[in-house]
């Protein structure tokens, strides 16, 4: 597996369980790490057991019971950081107290070094913390390197190598298990804050670019739509087709059977539009009871059968709202344009020939001058 398949084989693994990283849950997460650190101690207590150390086994001890009472109140505390920052306490004094009793050779005084990278890790708003555990586990490395020679005569030595040699590695094991954590937790949090940001960023694009009632775009929107579809144009002479359309005597339905009734009657009409408009093509609410519609690579033909299309879905339909019954109609004006044409002058020919069709009895489709 290398790098890249690693990082995706994470941001996948954070994708598709999203859910277990929302912050009720992050008590997990935390659990989970506590846990991990408490069946290291649980580890340590019997290796000093075997070993025959006792200062260990009761430091072991309160180490259990730190981590216990710290999976205990990790669900109730706000800033759980802290939580974590007593971990790597927990872990820097029994560093400093093995180093103490048994000297250099086993290589506990490795959690220095290491416990420094791993509190810069934990997400934090009091970032001097980091910087405080980092200098107090460093001090005390530089405490020991100076006054600790390599074969101090501290009060445990090992004879045999071997025990030397098993300590190390279940040190080693476990340090690179502390980081591992550290470090994938600290990964997994980035991701799902990415995720987060990605999630609200396109939030917000939505809520910018739709109108609210009708789910329609909206003219700002629209307006980048209709650009696009200029721009792409596969020809020079491709044809795009726009059209504006206005219901009919909208006044009226909101003055008989009012503005609730009428905002009802705009949904469902800007139902019909995203339902029928052709892939490819775009529907906005380009005014109050407007509608402005594009579609790409087509011709006036396209653009009157997609009108004819509303035209008689709308005949078709009665509006039956709060027992009232009525029949609502629209009016369009279309216009086609090619690259070359400036977007505002095929609008302003629809748009002209929308009120060349009011003025002809509503009802129907303009697309001649
Ligand atoms: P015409 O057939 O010539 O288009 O007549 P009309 O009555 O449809 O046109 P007019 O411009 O006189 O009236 C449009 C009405 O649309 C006026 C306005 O209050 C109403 N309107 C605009 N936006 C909304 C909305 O969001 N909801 C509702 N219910 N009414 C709206
Ligand atoms: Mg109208
Ligand atoms: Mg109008």
């Amino acid at each position: 597996m290398d790098s890249q398949n690693g990082t995706n084989f994470l941001r996948n693994f954070v994708a598709e369980h999203k859910q277990f990283f929302e912050p009720q849950n992050e008590i997990s997460i935390f659990t989970i790490g506590l846990a991990a650190c408490l069946c290291a101690h649980i580890s340590y207590f019997v290796m000093f057991y075997l070993l025959g150390i006792k200062e260990l086994m009761i430091f072991n001890v309160f180490s259990i019971l730190t981590y216990i009472i710290l999976i205990i109140v990790v669900r109730f505390v706000h800033d759980r950081s802290l939580v974590v920052y007593i971990g790597d306490l927990e872990i820097i004094l029994h560093a400093a107290y093995a180093t103490h009793l048994l000297g250099w050779q086993p290589d506990f005084a490795m959690f220095f070094i290491l416990i420094i990278p791993a509190t810069f890790l934990t997400k934090t708003q009091k970032l001097y913390i980091p910087f405080l555990i980092g200098g107090i586990s460093l001090g005390l490395y530089l405490y020991f390197k100076i006054s600790l020679d390599y074969n101090a005569d501290v009060k445990y030595t090992f004879d045999d190598n071997n025990i030397v040699r098993a300590i190390q590695i279940t040190n080693a094991v476990i340090g690179v298990f502390v980081m591992l954590c550290a470090a994938v937790t600290n990964i997994m949090i980035r991701e799902y804050m990415e995720f987060q940001l990605i999630d609200q960023r396109e939030t917000f694009k939505k809520l910018a670019s739709i109108d609210p009632l009708t789910n329609l775009y909206n003219r700002r929107a629209m307006n980048e739509n209709i650009r696009t579809i200029r721009r792409n144009c596969r020809t020079p002479k491709s044809k795009y087709v726009i059209g504006i359309g206005d219901i009919d005597n909208f006044k009226s339905i909101n003055d008989t059977y009012g503005h609730d009734t009428g905002d009802k009657v705009l949904v469902y009409v800007s139902n019909l539009f995203i339902s029928t408009i052709p892939d490819g093509g775009y529907a906005a609410r380009w005014g109050g009871e407007e509608f402005l519609f594009i579609i790409p690579e087509s011709s006036i033909e396209a653009g009157l059968a997609f009108t004819e299309k509303i035209h008689k879905s709308l005949r078709a339909h009665v509006f039956e709202i709060d027992d009232c019954e009525f029949g609502v109609t629209m009016t369009f004006g279309i216009s086609v344009g090619i690259q070359v044409d400036k977007i505002d002058t095929v609008i302003t020919k629809a748009d002209k020939r929308l009120y060349k069709g009011k003025n002809n009895g509503k009802n129907h489709t303009e697309y001649t001058d």
